[in-house]
């Protein structure tokens, strides 16, 4: 693999910075500098989302017919540094990254014409409701039940930790159509409009004091047949293609370098209280810096063979694995980088200047980051896979 920018590259590195410099207003870096939560709210990211759409430049992966720019791996990883290096809104993914290739696989020419564009425009905002209570990582276990009732299906039962639930009008789900041995047999991919009657989202507060994640509760929610993708209970294979894109088919580096950036921010900003980091964290920052271009290696390599709308297959474990845990090194680094800075959270608005704005962002990052080796199936259940189909395949 050749690591050096071609010259047509290294232009259109240039197109990225200008376009960069013309759009990205500086309110927009500084709400995601200062986020803390899994994604920053739509407040945030959706301006960001109109500005690349207009330029065709929001769904880098998607094949051109469906409104894709048709770049090549490289260009979509000079694409993500920069926005990540110049913070750049995170792009909200369930829409974009999950459901998207799922309705572009599985589902129907009028499914297309319908959900598409609309995830593009940002009419639709998703939310993900596979994880129940009693169903997380043995998924198969999920109870909520979908009935066929004429030509729509009621809908009964309840989903867990649905991140921005509380902002989406659309979920994708695992819902119960069957009652096969076979657990995965029954169960179908249902698209539900959040704002029907009988849908209600009670949020659930997380350790870091964000509100990213909710419980969702449908009570006879009616939805039309034609929202299921793909057959009825032909589910499980959407979960699995689904989840495949979720684990591995985004590019995590350039946005892992630019947390690893805000590390070393924060250590300039102890060095500008007089505060010199200790040779232990200057060594763990080498490591982590080692560990992440290893990490960035492995990431360009895999994403080099993936063509638009192919999922990585199994090695998406091994890419989601070492991104959680990479994510939480950095994430603990810089807890330990601003010692007893970290421990003065929350912080008044009054006394937040740039400093101490960045300092402050780091220990609720450190306790959200915990949920990356969870969300997205939990850190053993990827060894698991990782053994059963990547080691076991190795000749
Ligand atoms: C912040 C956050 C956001 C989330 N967002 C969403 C979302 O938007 N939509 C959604 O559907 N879900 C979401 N989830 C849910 C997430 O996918 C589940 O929490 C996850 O799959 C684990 O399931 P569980 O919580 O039921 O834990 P369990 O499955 O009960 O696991 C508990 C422990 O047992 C271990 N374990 C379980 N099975 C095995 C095994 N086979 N081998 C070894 N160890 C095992 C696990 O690793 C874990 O440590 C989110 C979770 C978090 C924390």
């Amino acid at each position: 693999m050749n690591l050096e920018l071609q010259p047509e590259e290294q232009r259109f590195r240039e197109e990225v910075r200008a376009f960069l410099r013309d759009h990205l207003p500086e309110e927009l870096r500084r709400a995601q500098s200062l986020n803390t939560g899994i994604y920053p709210e739509p407040g945030v990211s959706g301006p960001w989302q109109a500005a690349l759409a207009r330029k065709g430049w929001l769904a880098p992966a998607w094949p051109v017919e469906h409104g894709g720019p048709g770049w090549t791996p490289v260009q979509r990883f000079v694409f993500e540094t920069e926005c990540a290096l110049a913070g750049a809104p995170l792009v909200h993914p369930m829409g974009i990254r999950l459901v998207a290739p799922v309705v572009m696989k599985f589902g129907t020419t009028q499914q297309k014409a319908l959900h598409l564009p609309r995830i593009l425009s940002g009419e639709d905002y998703w939310c993900q409701g596979f994880s129940e209570p009693g169903a997380g990582s043995d998924l198969a276990g999920l109870k909520t039940r979908a009935v066929a009732q004429g030509e729509d299906y009621l809908v009964n039962g309840s989903k867990i930790w649905t991140t921005h639930a509380h902002h989406a009008n659309r979920m994708f789900a695992l819902v119960r159509t069957g009652a096969d041995s076979r657990r995965q047999d029954g169960i179908s991919f249902l698209l539900i409009d959040m704002q029907a009657p009988g849908v209600t989202v009670r949020p659930i507060a997380t350790m870091g004091g964000d509100h990213d994640v909710n419980e969702v509760f449908f009570d006879n929610v009616r939805v039309p047949q034609s929202w299921r993708i793909g057959p009825e209970g032909g589910g499980w294979e959407c979960a699995k293609y689904l989840l495949e894109f979720e684990r591995g088919a985004g590019m995590s580096s350039p946005r892992l370098r630019a947390q690893l950036k805000r590390v070393g921010d924060a250590l300039q900003a102890m060095r500008r209280r007089g505060l010199e980091p200790s040779a232990a964290v200057e060594a763990r920052f080498g490591e982590v810096c080692a560990d992440l271009d290893t990490f960035e290696m492995l990431e360009l390599r895999t994403l080099a063979r993936v063509q638009p709308l192919q999922s990585p297959g199994p090695v998406a474990s091994i890419l989601k694995l070492r991104a959680s845990r990479l994510r939480q090194a950095i994430a603990q680094l810089g807890v330990q980088a601003s010692g007893l800075e970290a421990t003065r959270w929350p912080r008044q608005e009054a006394e937040a200047d740039e400093d101490d704005a960045l300092l402050g962002t780091l220990l609720p990052d450190f306790l959200n980051s915990r949920a990356f080796s969870i969300f997205g199936g939990a850190a053993e259940v990827q060894l698991g896979i990782i053994a059963k189909t990547v080691c076991f395949s190795i000749p």
